[in-house]
């Protein structure tokens, strides 16, 4: 159990390793062995390449020692997260040492950027598959087991995945993420994304509702639909031409279970539709929170993030949503110290928060990625301490409005899903409500379950979680 918001990217489980399939029967003769990091998109591609591995002979296990196969699924955001990487490696290599047959591998975003300087300068790993080329696995490993280098970075126009049923790994049971779309299109000029996962690509419709529904009957209670760009999802079905939208997406997996909750993440400012916030309104159970990155207040950084929409439009966007939703929460993501950002420019970034009342933030000072149109334009001029004091400052800010977020909630009663036995005690449940924020609170007497629904009124609050009781 996790007791831990859905974050886009989540330090808390960074490396983490998949657990063996649950209930998993088949007898393997060989075991995987997988870390995964960076944004949630990893983790559930973890998910279908685990399934792929699994078709061919392939169990999982926690267990490095006993791995015929290492899968390190990286990524490429911040330097910091490919160091991490790169440390992880140099440690297995150790390992190949006494265990020659074992096999390394690479996945995910860092895979086209360092293939060469992994499989020749460093000669890290034996195989480097970049994340549209997962189906190629089983060959790849094959020719990795004859001694050769197993390479494929290619990237799709079309891949998505969308007839593999992802194994559920390390799940609780009641909360998992379905992947709608792929790559990105939007070219911000500090990320990485667009090289390294490529063109955004839809997933078919169907596919995905099929998958919400499969869930519902296995008995979960939640699907967070994912993509870099939700709101940019559109799919034409080749049946009947009839293009599918987000906003429609979200209604028919809505209207999959009433008891089924509905979160999606993430959404670009400039591309979520009111459709989309009054399809929000009109159910129940798509959760009322939005992952809305602002990346920085001040209308000239955006201009040079390439973000495509002023501080303006950003504040109307808020408040279209309180509007439309007065008790929508709401997440960001905000870099400090991008090219030529002035001091002024960090003020209008704090205002910003201030503005939009975040009750949770992702925080970032920013790296320079190889490749990238800011690499290529502009020089990374603000000095690190300078960075970081903002960054500080950002964090600081940010705390406070979680803070007084959670202060108004106290005395609130919330519909709030189980989501298991809280970490720090056997004596308490943790789940969510609508808005995303973790409640623990006492079980008592109730004969409840992981997967129930609850009415939970708000006693209390520490920096990161509300405290409350069951309201009988
Ligand atoms: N697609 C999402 C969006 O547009 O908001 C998020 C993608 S990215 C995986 C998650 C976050 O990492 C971004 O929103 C941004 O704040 C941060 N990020 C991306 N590139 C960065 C860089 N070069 N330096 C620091 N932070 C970065
Ligand atoms: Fe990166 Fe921008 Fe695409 Fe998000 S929308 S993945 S920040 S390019």
């Amino acid at each position: 159990m996790f007791e831990i918001a859905t974050k886009v990217h989540d330090e808390t489980r960074q490396g983490e390793a998949f657990a063996p399939f649950a209930l998993d029967a088949n007898v393997y003769t060989r075991f995987f062995y997988i870390e995964s990091y960076g944004c949630q998109m990893n983790f559930s591609d973890s998910e279908i390449v685990a399934s792929i591995l699994g078709e061919n002979g392939f169990g999982a296990t926690r267990n490095v020692e006993e791995a015929d196969l290492i899968l390190l699924n990286t990524c490429s955001i911040r330097e910091k997260a490919e160091q991490t990487v790169r440390k992880r490696l140099t440690e297995f290599r150790k390992l190949k040492k006494q265990r020659p047959q074992m096999l390394v591998g690479v996945l995910g975003c860092m895979a086209e950027r360092l293939k060469a300087k992994f499989l020749e300068e460093e000669r890290l790993v034996d195989l480097v598959v970049g994340p549209d080329a997962y189906r190629s696995l089983p060959h790849l490993i094959e020719e990795a087991d004859s001694g050769q280098k197993g390479v494929n970075v290619l990237l799709s126009r079309d891949e998505t995945y969308g007839d593999i049923a992802p194994v559920r790994l390390n799940s609780n049971g009641v909360t998992a993420f379905v992947s709608i779309m792929r790559g990105c299109n939007n070219m911000c000029s500090f990320c990485v994304v667009p090289f390294t996962r490529g063109r955004e690509r839809s997933r078919n419709a169907e596919s995905i509702i099929r998958e919400c529904k499969d869930l519902y009957a296995s008995g979960y209670k939640e699907v967070t639909l994912l993509g870099q760009n939700v709101d940019s999802y559109y799919y034409v079905p080749e049946a009947d031409g009839k293009p599918v939208t987000f906003a429609m997406l979200l209604e028919q997996v809505a209207l999959v279970s009433p008891q089924m909750r509905v979160r999606f993440s993430t959404s670009h400012p400039k591309d979520i539709t009111d459709d989309v916030l009054f399809t929000m309104a009109k159910y129940e159970n798509i959760c009322k929170y939005i992952h809305l990155p602002l990346q920085s207040g001040s209308t000239r950084v955006l201009q040079l993030m390439n973000r495509s929409y002023t501080r303006e439009w950003y504040m109307a966007k808020v408040a279209r949503i309180k509007e439309i939703m007065p008790d929508c929460a709401l997440s960001s993501d905000v870099i400090a110290g991008f090219c030529t950002e002035t001091e002024e420019d960090h003020q209008d970034t704090l205002r910003m928060m201030a503005y939009s009342q975040y009750d949770y933030s992702y925080m970032f000072f920013y790296s320079e990625r190889p490749g990238t149109l800011a690499q290529r334009r502009y020089a990374d001029d603000i000095p690190e301490a300078v960075k970081k004091k903002r960054l500080q400052e950002i964090v600081d800010l940010q705390g406070k409005l979680s803070r007084e977020s959670n202060q108004r909630d106290v005395g609130k009663t919330f519909k709030v899903l189980i989501e298991g036995v809280s970490k720090k005690s056997d004596a308490h449940w943790m789940g969510r409500n609508s808005q995303n924020k973790v409640i623990v609170f006492a079980k008592g007497s109730y004969a409840l379950q992981t997967g129930d629904y609850v009415t939970v009124i708000v006693t209390g609050y520490t920096q990161a979680t509300l405290l409350g009781e069951i309201k009988s």
